[in-house]
């Protein structure tokens, strides 16, 4: 077989190196791909698919983009979740002796990835390393945009689906022996689009991890980090650096400190409640419109943005954390003239820490520099005012604030307004900057002048009326003399180029002065781009201070959203208590609200504690609110413990360790899996993992199947919640079942109530209160009416309902029947255990004096439901 060319042998070699990326490979202008990366990358991104000749007999498919345009298509690429690894020409291919060097500069991967198009400002863009070790699972997470990074340890697969769900990553790098862990990612990466890669067993070297960990952050051992109780979590920590170091290639001091963090730390929201509760996008049409973030999110800043939703998704559970952050929110609402002065001057700054992290890797362009200055602008005054007020942490921001006019001064005295993007070109270091810069640009700007002297000099001396001098990239400057005065050029000159209608000469003098000219232009360039490096560089030095401070601005920015949305829509602050006790009064939905007129929506009061009122039974037709109130009590509580006052006219509110949710049918069909199935996974979730200091939303429990089944299993759902010595969890459990508002009263602390509804001759009035009681009727018929199922189908549908009435009569009867037997059967065997049997003597005459018997005979089964007769039997059971 015949050799690959030199080039593709280094192609080939190369590749060998970056296997699981596709390789972006600089030839000229253009990045090129060859073999199965030219086929997959024509086939994604629709590019003509071509070959070259590499030194066999087949050419190599190839395809490639224009250098320029590489950015948009590395993106796509990314988004679909491939690495991309970009190798580059590392010299001048004319000055190159033998093939041109070339280097892998860079991998791009979904989770590193600091293309501005390619990141949402108001997501933190997560990279996840998972390291698996039997017991225990170490994770740690980094924004290497923004350099969050963070570490913890987690002890089994719920928790970390719900780690990931919480974070939502877009890469998520595992050890190799995750994958004999038996946890299976593949439907929540489906669901969150996550792109996961198994890293080589080097990565986690523990001695290795602690090292890199050590080395970035310049410190001798490991305890300042406050890292040492995650020993599992400190080798994922540091394999993710390692992965960082290896595709990032460049310098990463953005990246200051690891935070250690528990789960504990935060309420608990497994992933289909976070869905269900439509806390940063709606559940069908996945946008931030209708989502609970659409409400709240009234920030000026990227960073406040990012900081609101991460609260939003952790809300908190300790009581005094709770308590600051509530009084912060109320100094705000207390102090509106300063809020309003602190959001105007937030209203200028941009990403700070995106911005800091291009600083830090040395791709921050001038206009970004001033991008970064104008950020700086307003810090002074915001540090003031933030100086007015009491509250703790304002005062812990004001300290964590630095007005950084050491920055912002030196940035505004070295980089010019309206800087070009290009820096190799000159033109951004402004004049007084640099002594040496403006001794060039005078040198330059003199040039010049000279030049038009000269021009006059030699039009003068030689009579040439329209003599000029040009310049050109190829020829320099040079005496341009149109053909009709050539005769009149002196000896002296030199001809340098001759054209149709003229010619292009040069002379000592234009040659020392094309010299000097273009010598200084050239230092001048060279050393712009030296000046603006070493300020670049300087700022990535005093990245702490720059980091403390975008965090504060951030967090400002998400406090005085919070108290704008509490003023404008009307919130309470809630109190927080540790009873138990969820006392809402008029409280509403914050999201349905807003998407109806205010006024319209119906408030409603909610009461849950420990005691008599653990569990609500909800019955309603359908569309009568059940879902709405339910949801509001949950979004309510959650909001309450992220600091937020919440919409209600008073609420007092327990801290809660978990929501779960279970509402309507799921749309995971896609997965394979039937409704019914889903649900009954959600539920048993639920059930394993509730604690009584959970909050639980139930809705339709059971639906999914027959009437009989679904009825059965909502009923020992509710037995098993209510159940003190079960479960005992706060529950509101909205059903169709009517049969279930039998349990008020047989089982403790549940109660039943029903949104009410009025009738109005055919039709029913929904009135959208909740009262005590359960409710009648389901009105199927008249919802199908009101939501314009045709007149005829409603008359037929009124039709079978009487007769199916009757039929459902017939069969209760059979059923009742049959349980009968049961009981008569049940006779029987007393009869026979009974050595005292008397011909002729009825049972209950023999035994007259036993309870069970007695109560056998009181019952009235001609008006029993079949759920009567088995909780009957059931009992009776229990008195043997
Ligand atoms: P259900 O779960 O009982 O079928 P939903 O909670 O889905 O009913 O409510 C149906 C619709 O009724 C909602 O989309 C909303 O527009 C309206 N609604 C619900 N609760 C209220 C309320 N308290 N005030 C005003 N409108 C409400």
């Amino acid at each position: 077989m015949a050799e690959f060319s030199p080039m593709m042998q280094h192609y080939l070699a190369t590749k060998k190196q970056y296997n699981d990326c596709i390789l972006f490979y600089r030839l000229g202008d253009f990045y090129e791909m060859f073999f199965d990366d030219a086929i997959t990358v024509s086939k994604e991104l629709e590019l003509t698919l071509t070959g070259k000749d590499c030194g066999q007999e087949e050419r190599a498919p190839m395809c490639g983009v224009p250098f320029h345009a590489a950015e948009t298509y590395i993106n796509r690429l990314v988004s679909n979740g491939h690495k991309v690894a970009i190798c580059e020409q590392m010299e001048d291919p004319k000055l190159a002796k033998g093939i041109v060097k070339r280097e892998v500069i860079k991998v791009v991967t979904p989770g590193t990835n600091l293309n501005a198009q390619a990141l949402d400002e108001t997501k933190n863009n997560y990279l996840f390393c998972i390291y698996y070790q039997g017991d225990v699972i170490g994770v740690s997470i980094c924004d290497f945009s923004t350099g969050d990074y963070f570490v913890t340890e987690l002890k089994s697969e719920n928790e970390l689906i719900d780690e990931i769900n919480k974070f939502v990553p877009s890469e998520i790098i595992v050890n190799e022996y995750f994958a004999m862990s038996g946890i299976d990612l593949t439907a929540v990466n489906e669901k969150l689009n996550i792109s996961m890669s198994t890293l080589e067993n080097w990565y986690f070297d523990e001695d290795s991890s602690i090292k890199k960990l050590l080395s970035h952050f310049k410190i001798s051992a490991l305890d300042g980090l406050g890292v040492k109780d995650y020993p599992t979590g400190i080798i994922a920590a540091g394999a993710l650096l390692t992965y960082l170091y290896e595709t990032q290639k460049s310098d990463m001091s953005h990246i200051i400190t690891l935070t250690p963090y528990t789960t504990g730390k935060y309420m608990l929201i497994d992933s289909s409640s976070r869905r269900n509760l439509e806390l940063v996008e709606t559940l069908r049409e996945k946008q931030k419109r209708g989502s609970l973030i659409w409400v709240l999110d009234k920030t000026k800043t990227a960073m406040g943005a990012r900081a609101l939703r991460s609260m939003i998704e952790q809300p908190l559970i300790n009581k005094d954390e709770i308590i600051n952050r509530q009084n912060v929110v109320e100094e705000l609402c207390n102090n509106q003239i300063d809020r309003e002065e602190l959001r105007e001057y937030m209203n200028p700054i941009y990403d700070l820490e995106r911005l800091m992290t291009k600083i830090s890797c040395k791709s921050a362009n001038p206009r970004d520099l001033i991008a970064f200055r104008n950020s700086l602008e307003m810090l002074p005054y915001i540090k003031q005012i933030i100086g007015n007020f009491k509250s703790d942490l304002f005062k812990k921001y004001h300290e964590d604030m630095d007005d950084l006019r050491d920055i912002y001064n030196l940035i505004l005295s070295a980089i010019v307004e309206e800087p070009p993007i290009s820096m190799r070109e000159g033109g951004m270091i402004k004049d007084g900057f640099s002594a040496e810069a403006d001794e060039l640009r005078r040198a330059k700007t003199e040039g010049k002048e000279w030049l038009a002297q000269l021009e006059e000099r030699e039009r003068n001396n030689t009579g040439i009326k329209n003599l000029k001098v040009k310049y050109n990239k190829v020829f320099g400057y040079y005496l341009e003399v149109t053909n009709s005065f050539k005769s009149m050029v002196p000896d002296s000159w030199v001809r340098k180029q001759t054209l149709t209608n003229s010619e292009r000469y040069t002379t000592d003098e234009l040659k020392h002065l094309e010299d000097v000219i273009l010598g200084a232009e050239d230092k001048l360039n060279s050393l712009e781009y030296d000046l603006f490096s070493q300020v670049r560089e300087h700022i990535a030095t005093q990245v702490v201070r720059i980091q403390s401070t975008a965090k504060a601005i951030a967090m400002i920015d998400v406090f005085a959203s919070l108290s704008v949305v509490a003023m404008q829509n009307n919130y309470v602050k809630p109190k927080i208590n540790e009873k138990g006790v969820i006392d809402i009064k008029g409280g509403r939905h914050p999201v349905v609200e807003k998407m109806m007129n205010n006024d319209m929506f119906i408030a409603n009061d909610t009461y849950l504690d420990n005691a008599s009122d653990r569990v609500s039974i909800i019955t309603g037709p359908n569309m009568a609110g059940k879902s709405t109130y339910m949801r509001q009590t949950a979004l309510i509580v959650l909001l309450a413990q992220t600091g937020s006052f919440v919409p209600a006219d008073s609420a007092n509110i327990c801290i809660v360790d978990r929501i779960f949710t279970r509402v309507g049918a799921s749309d995971d069909l896609a997965s394979g899996q039937s409704t019914f199935m889903v649900e009954m996974t959600e539920v048993a979730n639920i059930l394993r993992n509730a604690t009584p200091k959970s909050l639980l939303i139930l809705d339709e429990i059971g639906r999914g199947t027959s009437t009989f089944d679904g009825l059965s299993i909502a009923w020992a759902v509710v037995e098993h919640i209510a159940n003190t010595k079960l479960l005992g969890a706060k529950t509101l459990f909205a059903t169709h079942y009517h049969e279930l508002t039998e349990l008020e009263g047989t089982l403790d602390g549940v109660n039943n109530y029903c949104i009410a509804v009025k009738e109005k001759g055919d039709d029913i009035v929904f009135l959208r209160k909740i009262i005590k009681g359960g409710a009648d009727k389901s009105y199927g018929i008249q919802v199908a009416k009101l939501a314009g199922v045709p007149d005829v189908v409603i008359e037929r549908a009124k039709e079978l309902v009487t007769e199916l009435s009757d039929a459902d009569i017939s069969q209760k009867a059979k059923d009742i029947a049959q349980y009968s037997q049961k009981l008569d059967k049940l006779n029987k065997e007393y009869r026979k255990v009974d050595e005292l049997e008397v011909k002729q003597m009825s049972l209950f005459d023999t035994v007259s004096d036993n309870d069970i018997v007695a109560d056998i005979k009181n019952l009235d089964i001609g008006h029993m439901t079949p759920i009567d007769a088995l909780n009957t039997l059931y009992k009776l059971q229990e008195k043997i």
